[in-house]
């Protein structure tokens, strides 16, 4: 029995070392069961659903039984409870675990496709979330008297302001300066405030070296920066722009995935590790037919969450549209548990000659040819994807040092690598250096033209 003396950090040390046993499934199953019972009882939507479902949680024996029976929930199905309600916080009230009056922090996706998607946090889930970013914290070496420019965009973003509340329990002082300040006004924070740990997007982060030069004069390296935390883009775990940011800056990068992922110091990438196996319960299905895939070592599928004590921030069986791949051998590091690579998301798939290409993987390739391109490029569309007829049109940056001469055959290099990585003939187009336009923030994959 532990003691209640022990401090939490050690208490999540010793839950993080169980990850992966079955007494973590046992967990996991019992506190899943409880759930399903209180909403069972508490909120007709989720109890129509288990009844359409054929899912009683008072029998329910397995959480094989849950996999099998409860359906997938997504954006498609939030849009449409949301329609149906007719708004957003009536849909919030109806799907969440309490009533909408406990809700005391709103974060939304910009619902640039619709409707905003909102994500209501109780007191409970800010409890909950600020623990499990300590624990992030804690993995990598962020500690009382560092300095966190926070630079994800700040507003309604589950990512903004939530972020910087969670960040605080783990003892280092937050700046939200947020993306929307702007590259100068980040770069001038960081020098002004001596800050050492930068979270941000990674075409934010290659963004900044771009910048520095122009506007502190002197390169990244200069900051003092030591922590870099990305999340939002699958660019952090691309070898190429790994490289490129960590050489740059001189510091460690990791990659992170909301309240539940963040890989390791390991050399080579090995992935997220998942950092909250006693509070998520992590399945994977396929992207077409959202049946249950095997969770083995190597598998690939559609990531499916289910959150076990999170009340406003409460989902059963929902997916984000990450299409990811699981590891569940041990990694060098030593850590618990299984890690998780993103491949891509399920709305960027591509799908050429029934081959499923997703752009981060095609942004790996592109960053391996650096410093002859410069990384930035565009997938042309002129077809309403996922489907592309061949070949697979991409637009390519070139590196300021290459003379146009040699510029076929670096395309003919490039359509070869991508042959045999990806499995796809692409015809490689060129744009002049610094030509296409550089987002703050999210990247830009597509060029449109349909
Ligand atoms: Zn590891």
């Amino acid at each position: 029995m532990k003691q209640a003396t022990i401090d939490s950090e050690h208490q999540d040390a010793d839950i993080e070392a169980l990850f992966g046993s079955p007494f973590i499934q046992k967990m996991q199953f019992d506190k899943l069961k409880s759930l399903l019972l209180r909403l069972y009882a508490a909120k007709p939507f989720w109890k129509d659903r288990m009844d359409k479902a054929g899912l009683d949680p008072a029998t329910m024996s397995s959480l094989d039984e849950f996999s099998s029976r409860m359906p997938v929930m997504d954006k498609a199905e939030r849009r449409k409870i949301t329609e149906e309600c007719g708004g957003a916080v009536e849909m919030a009230d109806r799907t969440i675990a309490v009533p909408i009056e406990d809700v005391v922090l709103m974060a939304a996706t910009s619902g640039t496709t619709g409707e905003p998607t909102p994500y209501p946090h109780t007191t409970k889930d800010i409890e909950i979330n600020s623990e499990l970013f300590s624990r992030l914290a804690r993995r990598a070496g962020i500690r009382r008297g560092d300095r966190i420019v926070h630079a994800f965009g700040l507003s309604m973003w589950l990512a903004g302001v939530p972020y910087v509340q969670f960040l605080q329990k783990s003892g280092a002082c937050v700046l939200p300066v947020g993306a929307e300040a702007g590259s100068e006004r980040i770069l001038r924070t960081i020098n002004q405030f001596r800050a050492n740990v930068l979270f941000g997007t990674p075409s934010l982060i290659e963004h900044l070296i771009e910048k520095a030069p122009g506007i502190i004069g002197a390169p990244v390296s200069s900051l003092g920066i030591k922590t870099i935390i990305c999340a939002g883009e699958p660019g952090a775990g691309i070898p190429e722009v790994r490289e490129k940011i960590e050489q740059a800056y001189g510091a460690k990068l990791y990659d992170h995935g909301g309240s539940m992922g963040l890989s390791c110091d390991c050399e080579i990438y090995q992935g997220m590790h998942h950092f909250a196996e006693d509070y998520y319960y992590f399945e994977l299905v396929n992207p077409e037919t959202l049946e249950p895939l095997p969770f083995e070592h190597g598998a690939r599928g559609l990531a499916v969450q289910t959150s076990l004590e999170h009340e406003g921030m409460l989902w059963v069986r929902e997916t984000f549209g990450d299409i990811v791949e699981v590891l569940t051998e041990p990694c060098a590091c030593g850590e618990a548990g299984f890690r998780y690579k993103v491949i891509g998301r399920v709305d960027d798939m591509l799908k050429v000659k029934g081959v499923m290409v997703y752009p981060a993987a095609i942004e790996g390739v592109i960053a391996s040819f650096a410093p002859r391109v410069t990384g930035e490029f565009r997938i042309v569309l002129t077809e309403q994807p996922p489907r592309v007829t061949p070949p697979l049109k991409v637009k390519v940056e070139y590196g300021e040092d290459v003379p146009e001469s040699e510029l076929a055959l670096l395309a003919k290099e490039i359509e070869a690598s991508m042959r045999s990585r990806l499995k796809v003939s692409p015809e490689i187009t060129w744009a002049k250096p610094f030509s296409l336009d550089r987002t703050v923030g999210k990247t830009q994959f597509f060029e449109r033209n349909y």
